[in-house]
């Protein structure tokens, strides 16, 4: 509750390819499904720092991704695409999606009390 950013949220993708061969972000939103919802830009950073440790087979206490945290929260805030991955893949990446884009079915992502905006 009270953690809204504006309208957007992120939905997190993962293909199983090398960075230099993924698809561009806006094809994923149509063309994949989002692994992950996030609502935050802590979550965003949250899901990018786990999902590469996994990918890396690195536990918490190997990587901390600390450089990288506060340049993917940053980037959460301010609605960008957030694109990383390993050399060999796979590719990860964290769309921001305007609610009113959203195709996402799941549906608990309707804010609570919370109506589309008007414009
Ligand atoms: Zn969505």
């Amino acid at each position: 509750m009270g953690q809204h950013t504006n309208s957007i949220h992120h939905h997190g993708y993962v293909e199983d390819t090398p960075l230099n061969q993924a698809m561009p972000a806006h094809e994923r939103l149509t063309r994949l499904d989002a692994v992950e919802i996030l609502h935050s830009p802590d979550e965003v950073a949250q899901w990018l720092a786990s999902t590469l440790r996994a990918a890396m087979g690195r536990s918490e206490d190997e990587v901390a991704f600390d450089d990288e945290w506060d340049q993917w929260v940053k980037y959460a805030h301010s609605g960008e695409t957030i694109t990383t991955g390993l050399l060999h893949g796979p590719t990860i990446s964290v769309v921001a999606v305007p609610e009113a884009e959203c195709r996402c079915a799941s549906t608990p992502l309707v804010p609570v009390g919370g109506k589309k905006r008007s414009r």
